[in-house]
């Protein structure tokens, strides 16, 4: 089945008695249990599973190609059940531009239980000489955030497979419509459906697809059920009603940042856009080898101080001045100052996520915005 149909489909589990034709909320904590002490409806306690999350990571396994999908409450809470899952004293690699909130895991949470090494991981050949006898893992993020950074998944997985480490790929910038990871030799690969897959600015939530049922995998399971940090069933429900348009909506966001890309890059008062559907791009071959789209993710560095970027974004009227993205929304955000006093992240760059608006009232509002 082509992604369209398994957005509409794969995550509708139940018949119900009542003959719903999309699935009910089950908001029942807890499942009946039969005379032999079985559970006939195939649930027991609804912390290790319900019919909502079950349909959701349903559906999430087949978009992205996967084994098996763990939902949990939010992308970080994804995120750091594969950090929890590994062993102390392990090493992993992950990107330089790692999207924040994960640095600060690892940076915080996890100093003196994990080491870490933030390599460019752009340039495949920087590998190798960073891994160690405990290395375990290279995470790496494709898009990334915010720099939209390209990391060729295929050549990072030679890697991992000859040292046989683990492999595990963010894949929120990409969403599970325009990359996947698992196809190109990641064994894990994780989003925060908060972002494309919610798609609206309404639910919080994260979700991890596995190659195959491996021991981390398991562990990761059990991080997941016994530890609880998951979705609610309204969460789920909330998650897969937008994964039913998901397809069509990436679609437009494609589209639109496209267009909003070509018009930035050739705007007098921009410096460089970074977005991997420009041939502009530095990794723009491996986007396009990887990617089928290109969503509507890109970052700006306006011609300029930190002070007139915030100007920039301050002058945009349908713009939201609000941190996050992939929502239909259109959003915008000085990176900088959201990370705080010891970011990378550069003083002048703007993050865009285009919405699905008509793109002639986006451009218009950057061209009285750029004016200012
Ligand atoms: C937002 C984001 C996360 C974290 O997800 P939350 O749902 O906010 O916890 C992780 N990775 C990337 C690339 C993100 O954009």
């Amino acid at each position: 089945m082509q992604t369209e149909t398994i957005a509409i489909h794969a995550g509708n589990l139940t018949r119900s008695v009542t003959g719903d034709v999309t699935q009910p909320i089950s908001l029942s904590t807890t499942f009946f249990r039969d005379e032999n002490g079985g559970y006939p409806g195939g649930h027991m306690y609804s912390r290790v599973s319900n019919p909502n999350r079950s349909a959701l990571e349903k559906v999430l396994t087949a978009l992205d190609k996967g084994a098996d999908a763990c939902a949990f409450s939010s992308g970080n809470t994804a995120g750091m059940a594969v950090f929890q899952a590994l062993l102390p004293g392990s090493h992993i690699i992950a990107p330089d531009d790692m999207y924040w909130g994960f640095k600060k895991q690892l940076l915080s949470i996890f100093k003196g239980t994990l080491e870490i090494d933030f390599v460019d991981l752009t340039d495949v050949s920087n590998i190798a000489a960073y891994i160690r006898e405990n290395t375990v893992m290279i995470w790496i993020e494709t898009p990334s955030n915010p720099l939209l950074k390209v990391t060729d998944i295929a050549a990072v997985a030679a890697i991992t497979k000859q040292h046989g480490l683990t492999l595990a790929c963010d894949s929120t910038f990409a969403s599970p419509c325009f990359q996947h990871p698992i196809e190109y030799g990641a064994d894990l690969v994780m989003h925060s459906s908060t972002k494309y897959i919610g798609g609206h600015s309404d639910v919080l939530g994260g979700v991890l697809i596995t190659a195959a049922h491996t021991e981390l995998w398991e562990k990761i399971r059990n991080i997941q059920q016994i530890g609880g940090a998951v979705p609610s069933p309204f969460d789920c429900f909330l998650l897969l009603r937008s994964i039913k348009t998901l397809p069509y909506r990436m679609k437009g966001h494609h589209e639109n940042g496209m267009a909003l890309a070509l018009y930035l890059e050739n705007h007098p008062e921009i410096e460089a856009v970074y977005y991997p559907g420009l041939p502009s791009h530095p990794q723009y071959e491996i986007a396009k080898k990887q990617m089928t789209g290109f969503s509507g993710m890109l970052s700006v560095l306006v011609k300029g101080d930190g002070a007139r970027a915030k100007k920039v974004v301050n002058t945009v009227k349908l713009f939201a001045q609000a941190t996050s993205l992939g929502a239909v929304e259109s959003l915008i955000e000085h990176r900088a100052s959201v990370e705080g006093p010891d970011t990378k992240t550069p003083q002048n760059l703007i993050r865009i996520s285009v919405g699905l608006e008509h793109i002639d009232d986006l451009i218009q509002d950057f061209e009285q915005a750029l004016r200012v």
